[in-house]
């Protein structure tokens, strides 16, 4: 099912980074707004230092977002991370950018993401691993945001029901 992640966390810090290290992942592809912070939100010193954490466990990462340069760069410099800004999710260009700017293959690369329509479905399309996140702040989504988070109810539901997969709260 192209709009189901892997699986579903409460945040980012809650994935088991150890555990995919194990599986060969050597690459991670976060979104940014409302995976990482609230929507529109700089990165601050604790997502300065949860990319310092990946980056010593040995892995290379890269944000992708549909948003402009100008929101996407100053985040990433911040934190060390390569970026693609405009991509275009779902499309799949965004997220072969992101892994050639990370050398990575697809059976290395995760992606993190706290929406399904942009961002599961654009890993999906792209045939990488997708893991969903609670939205950070949802107070802070723009109103066209607010609308897909309502057509992804249904599709969490049934994600739910056939998994048995869920985190608190979701
Ligand atoms: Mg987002």
């Amino acid at each position: 099912m192209r709009l189901y992640p892997e699986e579903i966390f409460d945040s980012v810090e809650d994935v088991p980074y150890a555990r995919e290290y194990g599986r060969g992942v050597r690459g991670i592809i976060f979104d940014i707004d409302n995976t990482l912070v609230p929507h529109g939100a700089p990165a601050d010193g604790r997502t300065e230092a949860f990319f310092r954490m990946l980056k010593e466990s040995g892995f290379r990462t890269c944000l992708i977002s549909n948003n402009n340069e100008k929101r996407v760069r100053p985040f990433a410099e911040r934190v060390g991370a390569e970026f693609t800004c405009k991509a275009g999710k779902p499309l799949r260009k965004g997220y072969l950018a992101a892994m050639a700017a990370m050398e990575t293959k697809k059976e290395e690369t995760l992606f993190i993401g706290d929406q399904i329509l942009t961002d599961v479905l654009g890993a999906n399309n792209a045939g990488i691993r997708s893991f969903l996140v609670r939205p950070v702040a949802p107070e802070t989504d723009p109103f066209q945001v607010r609308l897909k988070r309502i057509l992804e109810r249904p599709v969490l539901f049934f994600f739910r029901r056939k998994t048995g997969k869920t985190s608190k709260n979701r």
